[in-house]
């Protein structure tokens, strides 16, 4: 892949995009522009369509970054009378926990290790525990770790138990499978600049046709109204406020890349290519993993720290930027450690060359990787 001088952003989203997706964002387009509206239209049918949700869902689009869709779904979803259950095994779950405190709805939250997927059996007992329980708020794949939580047993169980599901499936749409026809799942909330390959800037949430036709006037927020925004779009074919116009181009063009690549499968193929190269050549330098391989997404992965005084995240990571990669720093409460995603328009050669840039580095700063006695820190 030709991608100039720029570096590789081995973090995920932003990240690294095709030079077609950049080349996408060269022109203007007017928001009441008929062929602007065209591509809205036609990024609506083709996500919904990547999870198999033609028959009984709707996407809504919306400006912002991801962070805005999750926090709208939730305004729009969950009345303010109901109570959402949060497993909670990272940043991005806890961050679903600070959105309900600030939309005042009631939250119990299932706490978890950082290293643990949620399984089906406690979130029945935290159910049981609590009746007052209307929604589950799950995120697919907590991107703070790499960890993957099994999504296809929550939709049952939410199912059986007629619970609203709303999935934060950021990081994990398009590349991991996810079909809505087997049912139990409310919303999932995505955004463009993950797993797609877009650019930053918008977000989009699917939606049960049946579940937001009953939420009008619910939302706390005008701007992230889910309701307001799709009646405007079905009535005029525009986004109510100004749209991310380039984003949004460059989406499309990120889309029939995707298409083109062989969809969500060639994606989450070529994305576990990078991953297990990743993971090998890490390992060959003495870097070890933080999840276990089962729980191990293969779209981000946590390393652990190497155990040696001369380690400075911040001289490691200009280290290996001035190098031509770009790393992403730790994000978890319970162990030091940095980031390398394996995601965008990347294959097996820039994963091969990363990690010799990372070995070259190491070698240079003179760290010693061993690994560590402990695996996790005692949480507090
Ligand atoms: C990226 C991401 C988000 C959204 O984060 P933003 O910074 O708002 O884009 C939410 N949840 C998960 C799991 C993510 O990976």
């Amino acid at each position: 892949m030709i991608l100039g001088n720029d570096p590789i952003l081995l973090t995920p989203g932003p990240l690294t995009t095709s030079p077609t997706t950049r080349e996408a964002m060269l022109r203007d387009w007017g928001s009441w522009d008929g062929a602007f509206n065209q591509i809205t239209q036609s990024l609506c049918t083709d996500l919904v369509d990547i999870v198999h949700g033609q028959k009984d869902y709707v996407c809504v689009p919306l400006q912002g970054s991801g962070t805005f869709a999750v926090e709208a779904a939730l305004g729009t979803l969950v009345p303010r009378d109901g109570c959402v259950l949060v497993p909670n095994n990272g940043a991005y779950c806890a961050r679903i926990v600070r959105i309900l405190q600030r939309l005042a709805i009631a939250c119990v939250e299932l706490p978890l290790r950082e290293d643990e997927p949620v399984t089906a059996t406690a979130l029945e007992q935290a159910l049981a525990r609590e009746p007052r329980i209307t929604h589950v708020a799950q995120v697919h794949l907590e991107t703070s770790a790499g960890l993957l939580n099994p999504l296809d047993d929550i939709a049952a169980l939410c199912k059986r138990h007629r619970k609203g599901l709303i999935v934060d499936a950021m990081s994990s749409f398009g590349a991991l499978p996810i079909d809505l026809r087997t049912g139990g799942i409310d919303a999932l909330v995505s955004a463009s600049g993950k797993c797609l390959e877009g650019v930053p800037g918008m977000g989009f949430v699917i939606v049960k046709r049946s579940v937001l036709d009953a939420c009008e006037g619910r939302s706390p927020s005008l701007a992230l109204d889910l309701y307001d925004q799709h009646a405007y779009l079905k009535k005029t074919a525009q986004w109510r406020f100004t749209p991310p116009t380039h984003v949004a181009a460059a989406l499309r063009s990120a889309l029939d890349r995707f298409v083109a690549e062989g969809g969500q499968r060639a994606r989450g193929a070529r994305y576990a290519r990078n991953c297990a190269t990743l993971i090998d050549g890490m390992h060959a330098l003495g870097f070890r993993t933080f999840l276990r391989a089962e729980a191990q997404a293969p779209v981000i992965v946590t390393f652990h720290a190497p155990d040696d005084p001369k380690w400075n995240f911040a001289d490691f990571y200009a280290a290996v930027r001035e190098a031509g990669y770009v790393l992403y720093p730790g994000k978890l409460t319970q162990a030091d450690t940095f980031r390398v995603g394996c995601i965008g328009a990347i294959d097996v050669n820039e994963m091969h060359n990363a990690v010799a840039a990372i070995g070259r580095t190491v070698e240079r700063l003179g760290i010693a990787v061993q690994p560590r006695t402990t695996r996790v820190k005692a949480s507090a």
